[in-house]
């Protein structure tokens, strides 16, 4: 065969760095859009704070009904997690200034909602506890053409891989999105293209446009492709199945479920939750990874 990029790797690598806990103080609230709230963390808990990839993601601890807050416990480069299992929630690194001690959060503002309502009401000077980041996947050097697709959730991430891709790689990007007034102003690198794909009217985790959206894509022939996405399970599960179809590898992607439309959200144990990494992830993890 001719023309056509054959896979190196078959194994996901995962970037390796140790994941810490710490409590950092509220600094900021902004609105990005109307339906994304971006809340800046700082304080001295931030020193050694650190930031690698695009899809890095953290787990916010949040207190019990009771008001304890029972965060894990470092463990060498690992943390050790109370049993059960508390409350948390997964947010990505949407931009950490290590000069400035500061890193942003984006929350998608929806009915309920631990995180949710959180993040659109926590007095600035309050604390939370932050486990993380946690060591994502990494993009196999052979593959020099990214897709990347996600609904509001997957955002962060995306405007991060945009603004931080480095020259002389291609792709696309779309992001599904309730309508125009969410769209945000990112940076969209040479030989990139971004779309907005409005849902207009239909509620989030309920329509077909990332898997439309995929099904209208050819991947180059003359490189490998990398496929990212993340979003509502369901609508993210016909981008995995467009993926495989095109013979995209295991190592050449990682797509998974961010959220679920009315999970009840019940914490995860201790013996149901999985290790990672010394992390013990509850649902979330299992829902997105298929490995
Ligand atoms: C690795 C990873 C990174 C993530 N990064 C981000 C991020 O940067 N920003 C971000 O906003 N989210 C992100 N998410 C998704 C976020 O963790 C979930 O949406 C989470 O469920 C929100 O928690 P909550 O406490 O607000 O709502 P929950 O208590 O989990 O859920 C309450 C109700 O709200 C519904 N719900 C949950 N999320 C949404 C939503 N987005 N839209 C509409 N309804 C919803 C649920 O179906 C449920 O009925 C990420 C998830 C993962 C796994």
């Amino acid at each position: 065969m001719t023309g056509i990029a054959q896979p190196v790797r078959t194994k996901p690598q995962w970037a390796e760095f140790p994941i810490r806990i710490r409590e950092l103080q509220v600094l900021r609230r902004a609105l990005v859009t109307d339906s994304m709230v971006r809340i800046t963390l700082g304080g001295p808990g931030i020193v050694g704070f650190e930031s690698h990839l695009p899809d890095e993601h953290v787990k916010l601890v949040f207190p019990d009904p009771d008001g304890t807050t029972r965060a894990p416990v470092p463990d060498g480069d690992r943390l050790d997690w109370p049993n059960p299992f508390p409350p948390t929630r997964e947010y990505t690194v949407r931009r950490y200034d290590a000069d400035a001690g500061e890193v942003d959060f984006d929350f998608v503002v929806h009915r309920g909602g631990l995180a949710s309502t959180w993040a659109q009401g926590a007095p600035i000077g309050s604390s939370i506890w932050v486990a993380g980041p946690r060591p994502p996947r990494t993009v196999p050097e052979e593959c020099r053409h990214l897709v990347l697709l996600g609904d509001e959730t997957a955002l962060p991430a995306i405007g991060r891989w945009l603004e931080e891709m480095p020259a002389g790689l291609s792709g696309v990007a779309a992001v599904e999105i309730a309508g125009a007034s969410e769209e945000q102003n990112l940076r969209v690198p040479e030989g990139f293209t971004l779309h907005w794909l409005h849902r207009d009217g239909a509620p989030a985790g309920h329509s077909p446009l990332l898997g439309e959206f995929a099904r209208t894509l050819t991947l180059p022939t003359n490189v490998r492709s990398y496929v990212w996405a993340a979003g509502e399970a369901s609508t993210i599960k016909p981008v995995r199945r467009w993926a495989r179809a095109q013979g995209v590898t295991a190592a050449e992607y990682d797509i998974g479920g961010y959220w679920k439309v009315e999970s009840t959200r019940a914490e995860p144990t201790s013996v149901g939750a999985k290790v990672v990494n010394g992390v013990r992830h509850g649902w979330a993890h299992l829902l997105r990874r298929e490995h």
